[in-house]
């Protein structure tokens, strides 16, 4: 059984086709990008066979999925013999509001609640919704399930969500908490658990899940208790590009100053912000690490800065969990960086933490233990795989 996954941007179209049979096999992955340019790119990695890439005007979300299904079903970079092959597609939504507790299948009521979220998630809903009819359109019999960010983060209690400003913001604006990552935090928690023999529900966890984006989620007895993330994915830790918590009042004497627009702030705070704002470098941690080894200050203090607000969250969720007995890292950085992990564990000893530097020091793109035997909380690095989660979800919903 065939699932095709699909994350749908306003400009792009990312997919991966897994083969869910018995044990989960990628058949191949690709992406559409710069949708609506005068030059879109498509590049599609089929499994064993040879990367297919086209260069050529892709003016919507139709011509790009269809670009998708063409090269899914060619001869030459084909893996799949016919659409028939597909049985189900699985979306990532980015925003399920308050609505969407779990995954669903799409539905008329489905697709008008995605709708009702796209005027707080403006960057992203739209066009989720734009992927969604477009396969409405191209495949109408197959059906399509909404696996959502925000669903795992939908345990927060109220304490945890609640902004300090008139609660009629929350009432009438739906202003509040929501969390991102969701499918990643809960993945690796329970992955890990499984690993370790444990039983998640007596267990007090948390994950830090660093890529690009990044965040940290406190999850106590498997429930997701309180997450760096926001009302936007913006908030929390300091990103690649994103700023993560600033004082509002610095912002808004910014956009005084420079006569910003709340678009320009978004630009500001989104994509000229975070490490590579802080650094003027990138926003790539290899990048990054080379420069601070070139002695470019600047690039050495965002990597600081970056390290030590992830302390201080895990320093916070240790306290609103009332101690830790795991902490896990993922993404691009968490699974990969060892300098970052590093720098995060060394000091947290009075969480009982015992870090393993010779372990952490060769654990690249694995799941694997880097805390010593003796040590009271367990620290892991543990891979994620989004993309699994949202083609078993949607396959059990299916089925
Ligand atoms: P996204 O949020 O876009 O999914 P990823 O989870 O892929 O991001 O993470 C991207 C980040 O991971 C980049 O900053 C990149 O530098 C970092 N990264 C990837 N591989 C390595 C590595 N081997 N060493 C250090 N950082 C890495």
């Amino acid at each position: 059984m065939n699932i095709l996954v699909l994350n749908c941007g306003s400009s792009s179209i990312k997919y991966q086709l897994l083969n869910m049979e018995a044990q989960p096999v990628l058949l191949a992955k690709g992406i559409v990008e710069k949708i609506g340019l005068p030059l879109g790119i498509f590049t599609h990695k089929p499994e064993g066979k040879e990367k297919y890439i086209l260069e050529k005007p892709i003016p919507d979300h139709v011509d790009g999925m269809d670009l998708i299904l063409k090269a899914l079903t060619d001869k030459k970079y084909g893996v799949i013999a016919s659409l028939d092959e597909i049985f189900a597609v699985g979306h990532r939504i980015a925003h399920g509001g308050e609505y969407f507790s779990h995954s669903v299948l799409i539905d008329e009521e489905v697709k008008a609640k995605i709708k009702a979220c796209s005027e707080i998630a403006p960057l992203h809903n739209p066009a989720h919704l734009k992927g969604i009819e477009t396969m409405e359109r191209l495949l109408p019999t197959i059906p399509q399930v909404a696996v959502f960010d925000t669903s795992f983060h939908q345990t927060l209690p109220p304490k945890a969500f609640i902004y300090g400003i008139p609660y009629e913001y929350y009432e009438n604006y739906s202003v509040r908490r929501y969390g991102f990552h969701g499918t990643s935090h809960k993945f690796v928690a329970e992955k890990a658990c499984k690993i370790l023999g444990w039983d998640i529900t007596e267990k007090k966890i948390i994950t830090c899940h660093l890529g690009n984006g990044a965040s940290i989620t406190a999850i106590d007895k498997g429930k997701s208790v309180d997450t760096s993330m926001g009302f936007t994915p913006v908030a929390g830790l300091v990103m690649g590009t994103r700023c993560g918590d600033l004082d509002t009042g610095a912002l808004l004497y910014i956009c005084d100053k420079k006569g910003y627009t709340s678009l320009d702030a978004v630009r500001l705070t989104n994509k000229e912000s975070g490490v590579f704002g802080i650094s003027g470098v990138s926003s790539d941690f290899r990048e990054l690490t080379s420069a601070a080894d070139a002695g470019n200050y600047r690039a050495e203090l965002a990597l600081d800065v970056f390290c030590y607000n992830v302390k201080k969250y895990i320093g916070a969720y240790a306290a609103v969990l009332n101690g830790v007995d795991l902490i896990i890292f993922t993404g691009g950085i968490g699974e990969n960086d060892e300098r970052v992990r590093n720098s995060v564990c060394t000091g947290l000893e009075y969480l009982g933490v015992e870090f393993d530097e010779a372990v952490n020091l060769k654990a690249r793109g694995v799941d694997r233990i880097l805390s010593t035997p003796h040590s009271k909380t367990f620290v892991m690095t543990i891979t994620t795989d989004e993309e699994l989660v949202i083609a078993t979800d949607t396959l059990n919903l299916v089925k």
